[in-house]
């Protein structure tokens, strides 16, 4: 079990596969070997779809069997750091996992409340390994990949937090008291890192929230955001079969060489390729394209030509972000007239193009901002 803490008597629950779990409650003799079927639905359903934050209060389960579980598991969410909420409503968490004895690490996670959905940011990564010139998280170097328990408890944290599961104590509910209620109806995988450098671990939390008879988020409610790690695009479109989006943020092999380095090693032409194969995709589901608006670098309407030519045959959204600033960044967001002049070009040539208006800048929780303290630690041995 990839999962198990150094030191720890208990295995993390959040996280495992079913399979995973069949096997260690047979292998901790919990239940008769080829018997855990009915065991095993009703941990899933207490630990994901009424999000009990330990086994003491999974109220369905006889006493007798939550002591034994007890013995051998815990559930594992992350601590609450810090939280900021911006005056749009956008919440930014900092949560940590581990214990400081064992390899303790921060990730942010942000949550954008709108009018008709509520979008959970989640990350992947502690850091990131690639270095986009006009992204905070880039600076901040690569410490390591979070577990499937890491980046499930980041979405069991936020329902949580935001009183999406029934409340335990009083048995009422919170703001979800039907599942059209949740506060949190979308996931994002556009926190720190990149998901598809760390693709079992998350590949293994995305049929976790996909999971019918857990936290049933939907296909098309779940996405996934690369930098364009082309065969591991194919294999998303595979194994997880979630909705794409691709940050692309220039038309030229020349100018995204510079802006999202991974270009030198899968190139335009080829991450054009593997979208165009995407599974399933119409008009109904359609990547999205990133584009960040950056003043004098991307932003004329050639580049905008271009980029019509290049989503060409593709069922495709771009998303134009204007540029969140973070201190000691060397670019600039483009002018706002600019922004609208690209976004009436894309739309006049057939391209849905929303401006993406910035959520939670004042707290640094906007797209490419995110950043935490912890830094790689040298353990010797
Ligand atoms: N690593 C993945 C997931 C992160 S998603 C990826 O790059 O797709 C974060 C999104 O915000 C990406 O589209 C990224 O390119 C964009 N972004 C990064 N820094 C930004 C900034 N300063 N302003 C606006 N968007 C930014
Ligand atoms: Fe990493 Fe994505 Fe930021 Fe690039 S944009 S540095 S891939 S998090």
């Amino acid at each position: 079990m990839s999962q198990l803490p150094v030191n720890s008597q208990t295995l993390p629950l959040i996280g495992m596969s079913r399979e995973q779990l069949a096997f260690a409650l047979e292998d901790f003799g919990l239940v008769a070997s080829g018997n855990s079927e009915s065991r095993l639905e009703q941990l899933w359903h207490w630990l994901y779809f009424r999000g009990a934050p330990s086994i003491d209060q999974m109220a369905g389960i006889s006493p007798d069997f939550r002591s034994q579980l007890s013995q051998h598991f815990d559930v594992n969410l992350p601590s609450l750091v810090e939280e900021q909420v911006s005056e749009d409503g956008t919440r930014k968490w900092l949560l940590r996992f581990g214990s400081e004895e064992t390899d303790s690490v921060e990730v942010e996670t942000v949550f954008i409340p709108e009018n008709d959905r509520g979008t959970l940011c989640v990350s992947s990564q502690v850091g990131c390994s690639l270095t986009c010139t006009f992204c905070h998280t880039g600076t901040q170097k690569m410490v390591r990949n979070l577990t499937v328990g890491e980046i499930v408890g980041q979405i069991i944290f936020a329902k949580s937090r935001l009183g999406d599961f029934e409340n335990l104590a009083t048995g009422k509910t919170g703001l979800a008291e039907t599942l059209d209620h949740r506060a949190v109806t979308n996931i994002v995988m556009m926190g720190m890192g990149e998901p598809l450098f760390n693709f079992e671990n998350v590949k293994q939390a995305l049929l976790i929230a996909m999971d019918d008879a857990g936290l049933c988020f939907s296909r098309r409610r779940v996405t996934l955001s690369t930098s364009g790690v082309v065969p591991k695009i194919y294999r998303t479109g595979e194994e997880i079969r979630c909705s794409l989006a691709i940050s692309l943020h220039a038309t030229r092999d020349e100018l995204r060489d510079v802006l999202v380095p991974i270009n030198r090693k899968y190139p335009l032409a080829e991450l054009l390729e593997a979208c165009r194969e995407y599974p399933q995709l119409s008009n109904s589901r359609r990547i999205v394209f990133e584009y960040v608006m950056l003043k004098g670098v991307n932003d004329t309407l050639i580049d905008a030509a271009e980029l019509a030519g290049l989503l060409q045959g593709i069922p495709s959204k771009v998303n134009l972000i204007p540029f969140n600033k973070w201190p000691g960044s060397e670019y600039e967001c483009s002018d706002w007239s600019s922004i609208e002049s690209f976004a009436r070009y894309l739309k006049d040539h057939g391209v849905t193009a929303p401006i993406r208006m910035p959520r939670g800048r004042d707290i640094l929780a906007a797209c490419g901002q995110l950043k935490s303290e912890s830094q790689r630690v040298i353990l010797k041995s």
